[in-house]
């Protein structure tokens, strides 16, 4: 058995802690917190089994001048950091096209398709199965244009598998009375369901680490020292060193610098999002609902209602324009008649998303002691158990269904 130092205790890096102390290794997470902070806890909350279609869709930099003037629109490119982004973005452009549309989107689903047994195996083994909520999500459409542009990707994510049924807005409202009865139709997206509180989640998943003997230490990782072609040890900003046979890099957007100090440069950019989060919002949704039009998701948090969504293109030192977490709330209102919005806690997350939406898994050819386990983009949440199963799989020399080629950190 080996020592291991898993860099990030974010979802995905403390879910691979978990996977590989059950294989009996011993593991130390580096994670400088506060614990469950990251990027999940401005998410929405959604096991997104059917979000296999990549953000990168023909004809986007047609659309990119758009971006540029209407900052407060759900998708948008920040002009400041327009020249920054370029060379990552000029990548993610390069995957609009149908046919890698395609074949990413047959990836992911490999990905997604197990990501629900996964996860509930992962709560069941923590003793906390009531975290996940197995209702359909609601994709509301405001009238038939507001469809007809989510065609194609609904299509696609239907041709590959995923359970999909057209409902109208009055049957939308039948099965969650709190969503508005005037909308012209709706998606049910059957395989997705919700998680009642990640940052709970996160947590829980560090207690379970530590009382089965597992140490976090408390530190931010910043440089990684070499014996021959291997890494011996990563350096902490406090000068503390923590010595490991080998090394995990889960630290979400942060894995980018990481990877730079460890000379296996990483694609990933921090994809903005905001949320909000709402208490004694008086209003008793069931589901989580995703409003098309404006491009967020809201779901029942066990102690608030959460608003989240929108995508920035930003630099990663980009300060949060919180003008579009509030535009999320204003719409929310549309969605959810008598919603009350005045104790609101705003939040951002930056999504670590690869130019072709596919998650980094595995080693690298080049670093034999270091595996790569970030990249989630939209999906971290979701794929978390499932990238844990891998990696523990991929040490252990267990054979897997999923063939990890096309998610190797070596692809850039
Ligand atoms: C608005 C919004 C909505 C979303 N909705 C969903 C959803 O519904 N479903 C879904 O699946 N995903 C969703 N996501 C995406 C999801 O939140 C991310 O993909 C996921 O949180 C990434 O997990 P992670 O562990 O890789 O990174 P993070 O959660 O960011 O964790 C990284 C960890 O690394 C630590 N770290 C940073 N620097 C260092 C360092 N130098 N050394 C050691 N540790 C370090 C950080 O403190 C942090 O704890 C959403 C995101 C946003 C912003």
């Amino acid at each position: 058995m080996a020592s291991i130092a898993v860099v990030g205790g974010g979802v995905v890096g403390i879910s691979c802690a978990l996977a590989l102390q059950a294989d009996g290794h011993e593991v130390t997470v580096i994670e400088p917190g506060p614990i469950g902070e990251g990027a999940s806890w401005a998410s929405c909350g959604c096991i997104a089994v059917g979000e296999i279609v990549p953000l990168s869709q023909p004809g986007m930099l047609m659309k990119v001048p758009g971006w540029l003037l209407r900052p407060q629109a759900p998708l948008t490119l920040r002009p400041a950091s327009a020249l920054r982004v370029l060379p990552w973005f000029l990548r993610f452009a390069a995957n609009a096209r149908q046919s890698r549309m395609r074949a990413i989107a047959e990836d992911l689903a490999r990905l997604t398709f197990a990501a629900t047994e996964d996860f509930k195996a992962q709560i069941a083994d923590i003793g906390r199965p009531e975290l996940l909520v197995e209702r359909p999500v609601i994709k509301l459409f405001e009238d038939a244009q507001d469809r007809a542009l989510m065609a194609a990707a609904l299509d696609l994510a239907r041709d590959l598998g995923c359970r999909i049924e057209d409902v109208t807005g009055a049957e939308a409202h039948e099965i969650d009375p709190a969503i508005a009865s005037d909308f012209h139709s709706a998606a049910l997206l059957r395989d997705w369901s919700f998680v009642t509180d990640p940052v709970l989640l996160v947590s829980e998943l560090h207690n379970a680490f530590r009382n089965r003997g597992g140490q976090v230490v408390s530190g931010a990782a910043v440089e990684f020292d070499r014996k021959g072609q291997m890494i011996s040890t990563v350096r902490l900003s406090d000068g503390r060193v923590c010595e490991a046979d080998e090394f995990v890099i889960a630290a979400g957007i942060h894995s980018r610098r990481l990877s730079d100090r460890l000379g296996v440069p990483l694609k990933i950019e921090g994809v903005i999002g905001y949320s909000t989060a709402l208490r004694d919002c008086n209003v008793d949704l069931g589901h989580t609902v995703f409003y098309a039009k404006g491009g967020f998701g809201m779901t029942p948090y066990e102690d608030a209602l959460a608003v989240a969504g929108t995508i920035e293109f930003a630099s990663s030192d980009a300060k949060p324009n919180w003008k579009r977490a509030d535009i999320l709330v204003d719409h929310a209102r549309r969605v959810l008649p008598g919603l009350r919005t005045d104790r609101a806690e705003r939040r951002m997350g930056r999504r670590p998303l690869t130019p072709d939406t596919r998650p980094i898994i595995g080693r690298s050819k080049r670093l034999p002691n270091v595996t790569f386990a970030t990249g989630h983009g939209q999906l971290g949440l979701t794929l978390a158990a499932t990238t844990a199963r891998l990696v523990a799989g991929e040490f252990a020399g267990r054979a897997t269904n999923i063939d990890l080629s096309p998610f190797s950190p070596d692809r850039f």
